[in-house]
């Protein structure tokens, strides 16, 4: 019987790269493992997928009777349909422990540090000591590329860019930040995308002290690119919120500039200024050095929903 390997809803780079990564080390333990991912893919995971000579996974979006593992999260929210009417068998993650839970225990790694795909890299080299193969070390090290911004993200820890390190080594790559640059490009794509796909393209919904709250992430090498779509960006952001949450925000990252200006739909505009100390100005804020939405805007925003 299969054993699907699942990155989360929205995919990114790193849910795609560590599903094929985790099902590849799962074969080499002898179980039938089949990567899959849960939508479109974006533009920079295409050309990861392209540059290595990968295929895109397979789409699953329901898990019912089947056998599962997880890479990249375990928050109910992000998880494939009926997660509870399949068998959950493995996370490797790299999250705060989501809301998951199982009858039976399973293998569960998370580790605090930048990407999925360097846990992985531990788990290939330190725990099942497996050579890595030099394609699927390509992805791995690209997760971690597109994970940690270049090694510029708050999560970014030595971890991550000893992995990246030894990764290039292994699939040949020389120049790692020219391709990290490359990488970069592609995911600003954003011309011709339309504003709903945009805020989509790396989403995530929460739920925070009982209130459903999306956060979108949109990471640019420069503001430029979406400076003409503001307007239609904010009345799409007011159309996700009307579909059930209490808050939308979306993260335009300048990933040159090392900032994020935060665009803000919600019942309770409070909550910004007690998250960041900062009051919206208008529809959106600029929070300079904020970067990741897993460290930097999810904990203080949590924090501020809980009173
Ligand atoms: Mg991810
Ligand atoms: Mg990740
Ligand atoms: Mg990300």
């Amino acid at each position: 019987m299969a054993v699907y390997v699942i990155g989360h809803k929205s995919p990114d780079t790193d849910s795609v790269t560590a599903a094929i990564a985790f099902a590849e080390l799962q074969k080499m333990l002898g179980v039938d493992a089949e990567p899959c991912c849960q939508g479109e893919l974006n533009p920079e995971t295409k050309l990861v997928l392209e540059k290595f000579g990968f295929s895109e996974p397979q789409l699953m979006t329901d898990v019912a009777g089947k056998q599962y593992m997880l890479v990249d999260h375990s928050d109910i929210k992000q998880a494939p349909d009926n997660w509870d009417q399949g068998e959950l068998l493995a996370v490797v993650d790299h999250h705060k422990i989501g809301d998951i839970t199982t009858p039976n225990p399973i293998f569960f790694c998370a580790m605090p540090v930048g990407c999925t795909g360097t846990v992985l890299y531990k788990l290939f080299v330190d725990l099942y000591k497996k050579e890595i193969p030099a394609n699927v070390a390509g992805l791995m090290m690209s997760a971690i590329l597109s994970d940690t911004v270049l090694f510029k993200s708050a999560t970014c820890t030595p971890a991550d860019k000893e992995a990246a390190e030894a990764l290039a080594k292994i699939a040949g790559i020389d120049d790692m930040m020219a391709w990290g640059m490359e990488m970069a490009k592609a995911k600003s794509a954003v011309e011709g995308v339309s504003p709903r796909d945009l805020i989509f393209r790396d989403y995530k919904d929460f739920n925070m002290s009982g209130k459903n709250v999306g956060i979108g992430q949109l990471e640019l090498v420069s503001l430029d690119l979406v400076e003409n779509m503001l307007d239609d960006l904010y009345a799409e952001l007011e159309k996700v919120k009307a579909e059930g949450r209490h808050s939308v925000f979306l993260m335009l990252t300048d990933i040159m500039k090392e900032g994020t200006e935060l665009m803000a739909v919600t019942d309770d505009p409070g909550v910004i200024e007690k998250a960041f100390g900062k009051k919206l100005e208008g529809r959106s804020v600029w929070l300079p050095g904020v970067m990741s939405r897993k460290k930097q805007m999810v904990p203080p925003l949590e924090k501020a929903f809980a009173g």
